[in-house]
Formats: structure tokens, C-alpha cells, sequence
């Protein structure tokens, strides 16, 4: 996706070879406009799916799966990362590795929000190596529910999660995608190149 990369070009900051910082537009500041049209992105990639409910993890995440949630007309979803005092039973769980704060979370979503039946589309922010979209497809399977697919705004492709998550059958469709941080630079995946295929 054009703009998402021009953003990423112009305001992302490489930390490292392995994390690219994007606050001014994702993580902390949002940009409502690109987070509209990547409502509008998703809806097209996956709209032969029939969704019935977009997941997502608190917090960065929520934003463009509103987005999504709101071209698809259903509901959204966020997994909790800590414990709710007002969400104690009743609630599907899986462990998820951190990968900025590397600590375990375990997240949790109420059995209320997903059902045997639902088409869910998953969405995250960052793919790194898959931890938190595999968590979330075991929430959606423990419902009985069918991941219809899994969107991500930044997939890292020099990192496993890409790979691991094909691997495991789910459709992943990400917007930009990075083949290296290396030397504070953002190489992309040329879009014309198969790495995975
Ligand atoms: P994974 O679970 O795939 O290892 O990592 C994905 C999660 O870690 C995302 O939800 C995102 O919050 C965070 N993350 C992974 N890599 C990066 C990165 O390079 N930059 C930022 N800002 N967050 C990242």
C-alpha cells in the first residue's frame, strides 16, 4: 500500500536492525486519514471472506481494525493484555511474547465477543515473529470460530512470523512489507518478487 509505505519512508525512525519506531502515525499520534483508507484496503483484500468480526490486541492495533470493522460493518474486537477486574471468567486465554516489552502476556477475550460460527478477521499493527496473530487464532479456534485471515499493517519479512503463519494455513495479507532494517535504512519487498511463493 502506496501511502502506508510513503509514511513509513518519510516519519518512520530504524531503531535497530530489528525495530522500526513509527509513533507519529501508528504507535502514539495516529493519522486518521491512512488509517481510513487501510480500513478500506483490508475490506477489499478480504472481501470474498463474508467477515462477521474484526480482533484485534489493545492498544495499537484497535485503531485500523475500527477502520476495517467499519467498511465490513461489524463489530470489533480487542484482546485484553492484562487481567480485568471486570473480566475475570468467562474468558478465552493464550500467551503471547512481547516482542517490544518482552515479558508474557496472557491475553484474553470474553467468550460473549466470538462464536461458533464467526468469520474473523484478525488485524495487528507489527508482525515480527507471529506471536501475537497466532494468540489471537487461538482465541478465535477456542471459540469454535474461523480465522477467515490475518492483516497486518507492517510485516518485518527477515523476521519468522510471516513464514510461521503461513506455515500454519492462515491467509495473511500485510500492506507493507520489509526485507531489512539494516543500517538505519527501510528496504522493502519488492512487491514483483516472490519470497514466499
Ligand atoms: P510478534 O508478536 O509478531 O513477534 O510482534 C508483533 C507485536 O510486537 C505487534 O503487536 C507490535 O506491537 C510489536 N512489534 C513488533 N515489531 C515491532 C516494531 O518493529 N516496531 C513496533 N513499534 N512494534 C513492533
Amino acid at each position: 500500500m502506496r501511502l502506508l509505505k510513503d509514511k513509513i519512508k518519510t516519519e518512520g525512525i530504524v531503531l535497530n536492525d530489528n525495530v522500526l519506531k513509527v509513533d507519529s502515525f501508528i504507535n502514539h499520534q495516529m493519522d486518521p486519514k491512512l488509517m481510513k483508507e487501510i480500513g478500506r484496503e483490508f475490506a477489499r483484500l478480504f472481501k470474498e471472506e463474508e467477515i462477521t468480526k474484526v480482533l484485534t490486541i489493545e492498544s495499537s492495533g484497535i485503531a485500523p481494525a475500527i477502520m476495517t470493522g467499519l467498511e465490513f460493518e461489524v463489530p470489533v474486537i480487542f484482546a485484553r493484555k492484562r487481567k480485568s477486574l471486570t473480566l475475570t471468567k468467562d474468558v478465552y486465554t493464550a500467551k503471547v511474547y512481547s516482542f517490544t516489552k518482552q515479558e508474557n502476556n496472557e491475553i484474553t477475550v470474553s467468550h460473549k465477543y466470538i462464536e461458533k460460527g464467526d468469520n474473523v478477521l484478525i488485524i495487528d499493527d507489527f508482525l515480527a515473529n507471529g506471536q501475537a496473530a497466532i494468540g489471537l487464532a487461538k482465541l478465535v479456534e477456542q471459540a469454535g470460530a474461523n480465522v477467515s485471515g490475518i492483516g497486518i499493517l507492517i510485516e518485518k519479512s527477515f523476521q519468522p512470523g510471516a513464514e510461521e503463519i503461513r506455515k500454519q494455513g492462515y491467509r495473511l495479507e500485510s500492506l507493507a512489507r520489509i526485507k531489512s532494517l539494516a543500517g538505519r535504512k527501510v528496504q522493502f519487498v519488492d512487491t514483483k518478487e516472490t519470497v514466499y511463493h
